[in-house]
């Protein structure tokens, strides 16, 4: 005999793995310009996820903010600057492997302060052109295709 209940017993067939929801980010980034016309990119730290990479200086936006709100402040935490946000360039949606993301861009200028390196490893202000010298994470590389259109820099 073959003892066991029937009833309630789980199904015989196999069953595909139940679909895991990827989390979604949303993030703000700047494309910080001075007079020469050169832009303002940060570099991660070597321990932060994709560390030793450039990006455009940002991160996620909190509850109760603007995306406007999120880059100002992101900006004043990893830079020591007090920024203000001028026109949208971009957003640029990117699946990364464990989560996506909507990362919003947008130019600012400086208001007061000098760029130093609190919660990043380094910052250069680089010319358009010379932008593609040093690496940068995935998403990013799409605000400088977007940069390198005619008229991209306002
Ligand atoms: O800086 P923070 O860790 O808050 O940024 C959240 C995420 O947004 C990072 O993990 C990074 O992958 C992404 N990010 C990005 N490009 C930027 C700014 C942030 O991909 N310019």
């Amino acid at each position: 005999v073959c003892l066991g209940h029937e009833s309630g017993r789980p199904t015989d067939y196999p069953v595909k793995a139940p679909k895991k929801k990827t989390p979604h980010m949303v993030v703000g980034a700047a494309v910080v310009t001075n007079r020469k016309g050169e832009v303002l990119i940060a570099q991660r730290r070597e321990k932060d996820m994709l560390g030793g990479l450039w990006e455009f200086p940002g991160g996620k936006q909190e509850t109760g903010e603007t995306i406007q709100q999120c880059i100002v402040r992101e900006l004043k935490e990893e830079l020591g600057i007090n920024i203000e946000t001028c026109g949208f360039l971009v957003t640029v949606k990117h699946a990364y492997s464990h989560f996506t993301m909507d990362l919003h861009t947008y130019f600012a200028k400086i208001k007061s302060g000098r760029p130093r390196p609190l919660e990043c490893q380094n910052f250069q202000w680089l010319k358009i052109s010379d932008l593609r010298k040093v690496p940068y994470s995935k998403a990013d590389l799409n605000i400088i295709a977007e940069l390198e259109k005619p008229n991209g820099l306002k």
